[in-house]
């Protein structure tokens, strides 16, 4: 299906470089705009937010362990100082300011940053299944969700996605639990353990031979054409992004905790890996409506998938896949495995992320092995993308002079997002661990 791109020059020297699997740095030229789509307001964020704190009851009692959290799903934010000097020494940096860990990798429910925007998506399809039957009103205690004749009445509708993996360990969980009949479209990069467990929890999974992108439109050809199927699209849905860009306004919460300031004189840094987008584009999204100009977004790909950062620069987004630069859109790290970006978010993110790195597979597993090391936090490889960009940030002049960041990144805050691992079975992990030595010695 893929043309390959004849004449790559075209697109100029990091497009080149990209195609031939080097890893790059690209700084986005239209980041400093920060301009927001008129389609998607602070507004829209907050009727998320409104929806997932009514529906709060009801999570606590299903999921007991989001008890403390009165039924939020969230995740700490963490210092991680011995981390911080590891990594000092490992890429060659003083890492001036303040780092900390996001540990949606803890997220209660999914183990993943999935848990935001695909249960996100799924609340809102109940509800509206709700209030169409007549079972609900918006003044409602939702804790009669759990009923059984909720689950009665769920099971004669369908959820369909598909995924690499996380996304769907987080629609399946979510779905089965309300009591949809729920398929997951898993990719052949989807972990075999991901797919046991949904099958336990009551989704059906189908399995391809086949990327990403077969996978999601198996699932769209399923739900088509079938009234009571609700289709999860992560490669454009607004539902997904929203729940992810409720994270912004938590995220400034937890800040003020911890008594981080971000101003004119105190900047922030985020570092987010990117697969289709949308997690990291919704959370950036959330994120840059609070802090605006005095936050700094970075995605980070893999060097053998880097479909966000080919459609940003190539200004192509979604009509353009790494296939048709030669590259096989096949990685360690199975999360990001993904050929082409969110038809939604490129667009919607133009003129607000402001770089994107790539970087090789076999440095995750180094990443990953020093922050067990340093701080006994295990993570996924996917979630280990970002490890390097601080640095790239830190050591790129032209960003910092750019930004009028020269003095003031000494008082910077750095937020490394990671996006999973607490679900993955210890030996898997094991092996991954392992992995950082064996390959460190090749
Ligand atoms: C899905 C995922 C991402 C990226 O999210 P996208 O919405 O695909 O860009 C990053 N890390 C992990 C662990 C993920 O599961």
């Amino acid at each position: 299906m893929s043309r390959k791109v004849e004449n790559l020059k075209r697109f100029g020297e990091t497009v080149n470089a990209m195609a031939q699997g080097r890893e790059i740095f690209w700084i986005n030229p239209k980041g400093k705009e920060n301009c927001f789509s008129k389609q998607i307001t602070q507004e829209d964020i907050d009727l998320a937010e409104a929806r997932l704190q009514r529906f709060a009851p009801y999570i606590r009692k299903v999921f007991p362990e989001t008890e403390k959290s009165g039924g939020i799903i969230e995740s700490p934010l963490r210092d991680i100082p011995t981390m911080q000097k590891a990594l000092s020494q490992m890429l060659g940096v003083e890492h001036t300011g303040r780092l900390l860990l996001k540990c949606d990798s803890h997220l209660p429910v999914s183990g993943s940053i999935k848990a935001r925007g695909g249960i996100h998506e799924v609340l809102k399809f109940a509800e509206e299944v709700a209030m169409h039957e007549g079972k609900i009103s918006l003044e409602d205690n939702y804790e009669v969700f759990a009923e059984d004749h909720f689950k009665a009445m769920f099971g004669k509708y369908s959820v369909a996605v598909g995924s690499t993996g996380n996304l769907g360990l987080s629609i399946g969980i979510m779905s089965a639990q309300l009591g949809f009949d729920v398929t997951v479209h898993m990719s052949s990069d989807a972990r075999q353990w991901k797919k046991e467990l949904l099958r336990e929890k009551g989704a059906t999974v189908i399995e391809y031979q086949d990327s990403y992108q077969k996978a999601v439109s198996e699932g769209r050809k399923a739900a088509e054409g079938n009234p009571t199927c609700h289709f999860v699209d992560d490669e454009g849905s607004l539902d997904l992004f929203l729940g992810y860009a409720t994270a912004g306004k938590r995220l400034a919460a937890q800040l003020i905790e911890q008594r981080v300031t971000v101003d004119e004189d105190h900047p922030l840094l985020i570092y987010i890996p990117c697969g289709v987008g949308g997690a990291p584009g919704g959370v950036t999204y959330g994120i840059k409506k609070i802090f605006g100009e005095h936050a700094h977004c970075f995605f980070a790909e893999p060097t053998h998938a880097p479909c966000m950062a080919l459609g940003m620069i190539t200004g192509l987004h979604d009509e353009i896949s790494v296939e048709d630069i030669g590259l096989d859109g096949k990685t360690a790290a199975d999360g990001l495995a993904v050929g082409r970006p969110s038809r939604l978010v490129g667009k919607t993110l133009e003129m607000l992320i402001d770089g994107i790195s790539t970087i090789d597979d076999h440095k995750l597993f180094r990443y990953l092995k020093a922050l067990a090391d340093s701080e006994n936090i295990w993570i996924e490889p996917s979630a280990c993308a970002t490890f390097d960009t601080v640095a790239r940030v830190l050591q790129h002049k032209e960003y910092l002079k750019m930004y009028h960041l020269e003095s003031k990144i000494k008082k910077a805050t750095h937020i490394l997002w990671a996006t999973g691992g607490s679900m993955v079975p210890s030996e898997e992990m094991q092996q991954y661990y392992d992995k950082a030595t064996s390959t460190f010695l090749r």
